[in-house]
Formats: C-alpha cells, sequence, structure tokens
C-alpha cells in the first residue's frame, strides 16, 4: 500500500513539475510538496544517487553547496543540487524526484544537497548522507531556530553513525556535534590568527559541552569561531585535517595544508567567513577522490552567487551590493564588519534588512537587533548610514544604544526613495545591505545608482 501510494505520488509530482515548467514557473518547491502530502514518507522510498552530500549548518551553506555543485560540474560530474531551489522536505523532494526516472531512481550519481538545519529531523531519516558538512552553529532567528543547543540536539538526533561528518574544527559547537559518527574531518583555519583575544560580542558557547565548567579562548576571530579550551576537563577545539595556513587578498588565493602538503586555490572572496567555506569545499573535493588541480580549475572559474555579494559601477561611483540576513545576527553583525574593515574612507551604507515576510502571519519581532553589533557603524570610515524600511526607526534606536553618533544616521522609511538622498558628489564608496526578502529593493536600487551615477560622469 506504501509502496502504491509512493508511486501515485511520484506520478503526481512529476505531473505537477511538467505543468509547472509548460507555465514557465519554478518547480522547485511545489511538486515536493504534492509527494509529500500523498506519500508521507516519499523521500524514503526514492532511489537516491551513489553519493549524497549534504551541507547545514547556519551561515554559508548556500555557498558551499553551490560551490561544490559548480566545481564538480566543471570537472565533468552530473550533479542533482537544489542551489536554485528550497532547502526544506518539500525542496529537497521536488530536486529529487526532479533528477529520477518513473520508477523513482536517480538519474544522476551524486547529490549535493543544502539541508535546512532545523529540517534535519524531517530529511535525514530518510536521506542518510553519506557525507554531512556543516560549516557553523551560530545563534539565527530565535522565532524560526530557537538556540543553538536546539539545533545541535536535532541534527545530532538526526544523523546515523554511517555519515561521514565534515565539520568546521575551529567551532566547539559543530565540531561536539554526532559524537555516534565516528568518521569525522575537520577543517579551519591557522592563517591572520587574531594577536589579542578580545572577547567578542557574543559567544554562543560558554561552558564545556562535555563537563559544563568554563570555555577560555586560545584566540577567537569572530564570536566563538577560534580556538577553544576546557578549564577542567580534556576538551579543547580539535586538529584540523584541513588548515589554511596562508591567505593572500592581494593576489587572491588561499593556501590548505592536508595530507602533510600544501595547495594554493584561487580565493574568490576574502570576507574570512567565505575562507571557511572555501576550505570546507576543498576537504569536501579532495575526500571524494578530486586532485588540487581539478579543485583549482573550478575555483578559478567560479564566484559567489551573484544575489549574495555583488559589485556595480555607476560613473564614479562604486556600489557594493551585499546580502544581509535580517533575522540573523551573526551574519549580520560579519556583513557590518565586512564593509567597515574594507580599506576605504568616506563610505555611505544603505542598510535595508528587515525581514518584511516576518510579520505576513506572525507577530514581528526585532529582539535580534540586540544581538547584532550595531558598535560597528561608529568606524571611521563610515561617513553616512540611511537605515530604510518600515523598521528604520528600530535602527537607529539599536545604534543610539550602541553610541553610533545621530549625525551620521538617515531615516528613510520608504526603500524607493533612499538612493535619491545620497549626494553622488560627496559619496562615492556605496555599501547595499540587504535582506533576502528584500532583493527585489535590492534590483530596483540598481537601476536608480545607474541613473545617479551618469550625472558623475
Ligand atoms: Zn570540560
Amino acid at each position: 500500500m506504501k509502496k502504491l501510494r509512493f508511486f501515485i505520488a511520484l506520478f503526481m509530482a512529476k505531473l505537477a513539475t511538467f505543468l509547472l515548467k509548460m507555465l514557465g514557473r519554478n518547480a522547485t518547491y511545489m511538486p515536493g510538496e504534492v509527494a509529500l502530502k500523498i506519500s508521507k514518507d516519499f523521500l524514503g522510498h526514492l532511489k537516491l544517487p551513489e553519493t549524497v552530500i549534504c551541507v547545514t549548518g547556519t551561515n554559508g551553506k548556500t555557498t558551499v553547496s553551490n560551490l561544490l555543485t559548480s566545481i564538480l560540474t566543471k570537472n565533468g560530474y552530473d550533479v542533482t543540487n537544489n542551489s536554485f531551489g528550497s532547502n526544506v522536505q518539500a525542496g529537497i523532494a521536488a530536486v529529487l524526484l526532479q533528477d529520477s526516472d518513473i520508477f523513482g531512481r536517480a538519474k544522476k550519481k551524486i547529490a549535493v544537497l543544502e539541508v535546512d538545519e532545523r529540517s534535519s529531523l524531517l530529511i535525514h531519516p530518510y536521506i542518510k548522507p553519506d557525507y554531512l558538512i556543516v560549516n557553523n552553529i551560530m545563534r539565527d532567528s530565535v522565532k524560526r531556530n530557537a538556540h543553538t543547543d536546539f539545533i545541535s540536539y536535532i541534527i545530532t538526533s538526526a544523523l546515523t553513525e554511517k555519515t561521514k561528518l565534515i565539520l568546521n574544527g575551529d567551532d566547539l559547537i559543530t565540531s561536539s556535534l554526532a559524537p555516534q559518527c565516528k568518521n569525522r574531518m575537520y577543517f579551519g583555519l591557522d592563517a591572520e590568527k587574531p594577536e589579542v583575544s578580545d572577547k567578542p560580542f557574543l559567544r554562543d558557547i560558554v561552558y564545556c559541552p562535555d563537563c559544563g565548567a568554563p570555555l577560555e579562548s586560545e584566540y577567537l576571530r569572530y564570536n566563538h569561531i577560534g580556538r577553544m579550551y576546557c578549564t577542567a576537563c580534556e576538551k579543547k577545539s580539535p586538529d584540523r585535517d584541513y588548515l589554511v595556513t596562508a591567505i593572500d587578498r592581494e593576489n587572491s588565493f588561499f593556501t590548505v595544508d592536508f595530507k602533510g602538503e600544501s595547495h594554493t586555490f584561487t580565493l574568490i572572496n576574502d570576507n574570512i567567513v567565505n575562507v571557511y567555506n572555501s576550505c570546507a569545499v576543498v576537504a569536501m573535493l579532495t575526500i571524494l577522490g578530486l586532485s588540487p588541480e581539478q579543485i583549482e580549475k573550478g575555483f578559478s572559474q567560479s564566484k559567489i552567487v551573484k544575489s549574495r555579494f555583488d559589485t556595480m559601477s555607476a560613473g564614479k561611483l562604486k556600489i557594493t551590493f551585499q546580502m544581509s540576513k535580517g533575522q540573523n545576527p551573526i551574519a549580520c553583525t560579519r556583513c557590518f564588519n565586512y564593509v567597515a574593515s574594507i580599506p576605504k574612507e568616506n563610505k555611505l551604507l544603505i542598510v535595508s534588512t528587515d525581514d518584511i515576510s516576518d510579520n505576513t502571519n506572525e507577530s514581528e519581532n526585532v529582539c535580534w537587533l540586540y544581538d547584532c553589533d550595531y558598535s560597528i557603524f561608529s568606524d571611521e570610515s563610515i561617513a553616512k548610514i540611511i537605515f530604510t524600511g518600515p523598521r528604520c526607526r528600530d535602527h537607529l534606536l539599536r545604534a543610539l544604544i550602541a553610541g553610533v553618533n545621530k549625525e551620521k544616521i538617515v531615516l528613510c522609511e520608504d526603500t524607493d526613495k533612499a538612493v535619491s538622498l545620497i549626494d553622488p558628489e560627496k559619496y562615492t564608496d556605496i555599501y547595499v545591505l540587504y535582506d533576502l526578502y528584500r532583493q527585489e529593493d535590492a534590483a530596483k536600487m540598481r537601476v536608480q545608482f545607474k541613473k545617479l551615477g551618469e550625472g558623475t560622469k
């Protein structure tokens, strides 16, 4: 009976995919939803590709899975992946059924699947990955993800010991996941170690997960990412099997030591978060059997997906667009930090991080703003900040509490008008930080910047 349900679900979902494609619509979610409505354990009946790699964690999973897919494809592999789709149960079902035949058998040999960490328990009982990459676990939207302990518990409970783990060795939460999985590899960074260990604005782990005693750190790069040890027991950050030993920002290269050798790869983005992501990719591809030359071939032809990081020029104006996920304080703080760290002066920022989908069916929550480090906006290189969107006053309040000079701040509730407030003769180095659900606004801004830049030629 279950099998019959599965085949009905498969047929209906394939039909839905066909019809959506005929209509020129996106078929990356709905067919999966149809399949799961008819057959709850639909994922369990699919014949999966020979190798299944899942990527999860709080920040960077899209970048890692896109890079993996892109480098594998450039080396001749045919990959099933959900890069353009959804990373929850229905999205995974939709992409797997698209790449399967009428009996539900995979047509491709390898799958790279980005998995929403909170959906682990809905996905991994059916899809037991051969490999799972976890690049970090950090606080995220309180409403969606609750607490890092909760997310760790979910991921750990969802896995069987069969899965081989590729974990961030510089994140003690991630490196402590799923102790039942004995086959574990760690990646991390040794390059550009901070000399002093200032206590970061936020740390998501302060007590030893084994004995509960306070943790100390050799150094922390940001949040709890760095090298930690327990003051009472043997627990410490694990040794790393894939270690970034050098970052050449000028020539865009990074060096990774593994298996007793050093290899250099093209650095596609020098944000430290993306150096971690790139190292995870090197580790995974090496484990799959790709040579350093094959990996470099892929890196040299890759770039971070445009929707996340992009620059444009318009006359004298240089504008950098950076996706900065609202509700996710760590990701936002990293973006603030990145902009502040760029060695330029007189920067102007447009901050459009309101998650407007947040209040569609429920109450809106702005507590995450207080987990973001707004004091970064006091950086001398940042001359002007335009907070835009319906919550611009909340951003102003948060910035004032963080001690940012009020004179620097402009409020603009209507996002469509933000660009018009810029004096292009005064500010030429512009940064737009925008939420995932603000992509349309960012696209409109591009058009407005083009116009604004024309007058500066
Ligand atoms: Zn301990």
